[in-house]
């Protein structure tokens, strides 16, 4: 299968899931997670329709910023350390793994310096994975408030990894909470929008629409496995 063809099948997918869900498909983007994959092969999918990338390691990302054509829009997906904050701001259309409240004040101061505002969504871990970032259910309401005060960053909503699983249908109390989060966070007074549920990866994407999701992250349903 080419790139073209797993992209034309990945979006039939999201569009039945949407309709099950009774919900319009034109509300979903697709970031596509490009970790390993080469620039020739982005440049199939960009060509496809791809208009948003996703990368989890800033230096990757930066590695083919320039290699792939402009106007797209770049995604952090993956944990970032606070010493490389200022090689992406400015760069990055969404963070979407913002996971500790060390990492919202680097953003903040150096998004501010730059005079920029970084849009941000904040990981929950709903799992309570000791192996994965983010923050703790139970924490997420005053982390957000907290955050969404900050100068310099803007919190649009709410990103969560759903543990691995060969069944998808047992990670949907997972998107489910993430969702009860985002929709009890939505009338915070801090300002932070939930705007945006980042949700779904290859394995799982059509239970997080299903759920809600309004972006999927989608790797190697688009371009194959990874070594
Ligand atoms: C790699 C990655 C994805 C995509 O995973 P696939 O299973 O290849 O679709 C999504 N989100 C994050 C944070 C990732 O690191």
């Amino acid at each position: 299968m080419s790139v073209l063809d797993n992209l034309h099948r990945v979006r039939e997918r999201i569009d039945a899931a949407a309709r099950r869900a009774g919900r319009r498909p034109e509300e979903i983007k697709l970031v596509a997670v490009t970790k390993t994959v080469p620039p020739e092969i982005i440049r199939q999918a960009v060509k496809g329709g791809v208009s948003r990338l996703g990368e989890n390691r800033v230096q990757e990302l930066l590695k083919k910023y320039n290699d792939v054509p402009p106007g797209l829009e770049w995604h952090l997906i993956g944990h970032l350390q606070t010493n490389k904050v200022n090689k992406i701001i400015g760069k990055v259309a969404l963070i979407h793994s913002l996971d500790s409240w060390r990492l919202a004040e680097e953003i903040s101061r150096v998004a501010s310096g730059a005079n920029a505002v970084a849009s941000v969504l904040v990981q929950v871990n709903v799992a309570g994975e000791v192996t994965k970032y983010g923050i703790l259910p139970s924490e997420a309401e005053d982390f957000v408030e907290a955050a969404a005060r900050l100068p310099g960053l803007n919190v649009r909503g709410l990103m969560t990894i759903a543990p691995w699983t060969s069944e998808p249908e047992e990670v949907r109390p997972v998107f489910r909470q993430l969702k009860d989060l985002a929709m009890r966070l939505m009338n915070n007074k801090a300002g932070a929008t939930m705007e945006y549920l980042s949700m779904g990866m290859s394995g799982d994407f059509e239970v997080a629409v299903e759920e809600g999701a309004n972006i999927l992250r989608i790797g190697t349903a688009i371009f194959g496995g990874r070594q």
